[in-house]
């Protein structure tokens, strides 16, 4: 027997399927990643149009069978659809980054309370930030997926010997490999300099969520991130970053 299922969640993607079809990617906040087919959903008059949009946040309900791992939709309706982030480019990018981010990092069918509020946390923020704030604003809550999905970047002490590294240099040494700060002594190949308020700025996002990355943090962030991901997530290049503004 299906069971119906009733959820809230976050359109992380869509593939069109058929004439009148799609399959969505949704991230619930009750039963985490999801992959659902919306039969007829494309044809003008089903309820379901414009609902399974990009970023949209909805309530669904959805048929749960055991043996298969895509499921049914049978209604979607919007909670809300985000209008001041889907008319600016640059925000559609920033949102982009993260939905990427969780649709390729996410289990399926595994809850995640932690990573769903912070995805729904940054669309509320967005919506709200101005076009120069988006950089920051994607930056600060890609480090803290990153803390959600189990590689916080070690930055208290050398991450190899766990001595303190000092902070006297405008820059301090970062290991990829490692995943967090190094001291002289425990260099390697993957080895970064950071400026040393880079460091400050990850250390704040962390402390409080709020934090506010200066223009050289982004430019470290820029440099760092994408082998920092590549390395920790399994050859993880996320495209939609590249075109980040
Ligand atoms: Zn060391």
């Amino acid at each position: 027997m299906p069971v119906i299922v009733k959820a809230q969640g976050i359109v992380l993607n869509t593939t069109l399927f058929r004439e009148t079809s799609l399959f969505a990617t949704i991230f619930t906040k009750q039963h985490g990643k999801v992959r659902i087919l919306a039969k007829g959903c494309r044809r003008p008059k089903s309820k379901m149009c414009g609902a399974l949009e990009r970023f949209n946040i909805i309530e669904i309900i959805f048929y749960k069978r055991e043996s298969k791992d895509t499921y049914t939709i049978s209604d979607a309706t919007i909670i809300d659809d985000l209008p001041r982030i889907r008319t600016r480019p640059r925000a559609v990018n920033g949102a982009l980054v993260l939905c990427e981010f969780f649709l390729r990092t996410l289990p399926n069918e595994d809850p995640d309370y932690r990573s769903y509020t912070i995805l729904e946390g940054f669309l509320n923020q967005l919506a709200d930030a101005d076009d120069d704030h988006v950089k920051t604003l994607t930056f600060n809550c890609l480090l803290r997926a990153l803390a959600s999905s189990g590689i916080r970047p070690h930055l208290e002490t050398c991450v190899r010997c766990n001595h303190a590294v000092g902070y006297d240099n405008a820059t301090v040494d970062f290991s990829v490999s490692g995943g967090g700060i190094v001291c002289a002594h425990d260099h390697d190949s993957t080895v970064v300099p950071l400026h040393a308020r880079t460091v400050q700025d990850l250390r704040a996002v962390y402390d409080k969520n709020d934090a506010l990355l200066s223009e050289d943090t982004i430019a470290d962030l820029e440099r760092l991130i994408p082998d920092y991901l590549a390395y920790h997530l399994n050859g993880l290049r996320l495209n939609s970053l590249k075109q980040l503004r």
